[in-house]
């Protein structure tokens, strides 16, 4: 069975691709298989696992669109996760999802195809919440919501949260939240501490431990191509994804992916 996680929040810089990579890295070295899926335009992702987003001639985009077979779209990368790289081309593709029959249910249909080679795939969404956004909820069977635990960031959780809801009573009934991720969280000023909490009581969500600490590490690693934990292999930001990862494959959920 494949649990498939959805790392979603549409406000930028909040570590959603950093996590999807970190993450993925964490569960290849726990021995699960692992696809991940690059769902924004900008192909950060992409890029920050050694692959150039401009020389590819099969992405997300075309196995969207119906002209590419998902397993035609699969690469490895150093790290030993699979991805189903995505580059500028995805906006072309997105733009013309908005008027095509299926859109929300395009990428579940295309992961169907390949979800039994993998035991987990993750999606790195998008800064909004549009078709691509929607598309990786309705394929999902979690939901992962990255966060700075600084005032005023939390702000579109509530908009997130409804775009969730719809998705779980209109397409995705199995779709279960996780809970809030704090990332690039320094636990030394009480502030951070205290944002969390807010955070947690104001949404009834839970915040899964540890938070990820602020460490320049983090920027360093998609610059060589390789996630965190082969670039800083002990770091304690690499523990605390490793941590995660644990706790994740220990949270498998109740109900069959879609
Ligand atoms: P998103 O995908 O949500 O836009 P990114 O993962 O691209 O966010 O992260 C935004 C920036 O923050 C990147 O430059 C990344 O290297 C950096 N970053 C991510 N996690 C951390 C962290 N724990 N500490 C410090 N910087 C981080
Ligand atoms: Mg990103």
């Amino acid at each position: 069975m494949t649990t498939t996680i959805a790392v979603a929040n549409q406000k930028g810089g909040v570590a959603k691709t950093t996590t999807v990579a970190s993450l993925g890295a964490a569960l290849v070295e726990i021995g699960q298989r692992v696809l991940l899926v690059d769902l924004d335009p900008q192909g950060s992702l992409t890029f920050s696992l050694g692959i150039d987003p401009e020389e590819l001639d099969v992405t997300v985009g075309e196995v969207l669109l119906g002209t590419a077979k998902p397993g035609d779209a699969v690469l490895v990368t150093e790290d030993g996760m699979h991805l189903v790289p995505a580059n500028i081309t995805l906006t072309q593709a997105e733009e013309s999802l908005v008027t095509r029959t299926g859109r929300e249910q395009r990428l579940r249909v295309a992961l169907d195809k390949i979800a039994d080679d993998y035991d987990v795939i993750v999606l790195d969404c998008p800064p909004s919440l549009g078709v691509l956004t929607v598309g990786a909820l309705s394929a999902s069977n979690q939901v992962l919501i990255p966060l700075q635990a600084e005032t005023l960031s939390h702000r579109g959780v509530g908009q997130l949260l409804d775009t969730i809801y719809d998705v779980k009573q209109f397409i995705n009934p199995s779709l279960e939240i996780l809970g809030v991720l704090p990332t690039m969280y320094d636990g030394r000023t009480k502030h951070a501490r205290n944002v969390l909490a807010a955070i947690s009581e104001t949404y009834d969500l839970p915040v899964i431990e540890p938070a990820i600490p602020k460490s320049i590490r983090f920027a360093e690693a998609p610059a060589i191509g390789r996630s965190v934990l082969s670039t800083a292999r002990t770091h304690k930001g690499a523990e605390a994804y490793r941590a995660v990862a644990k706790k994740l494959v220990a949270t498998k959920p109740a109900s069959k992916r879609r």
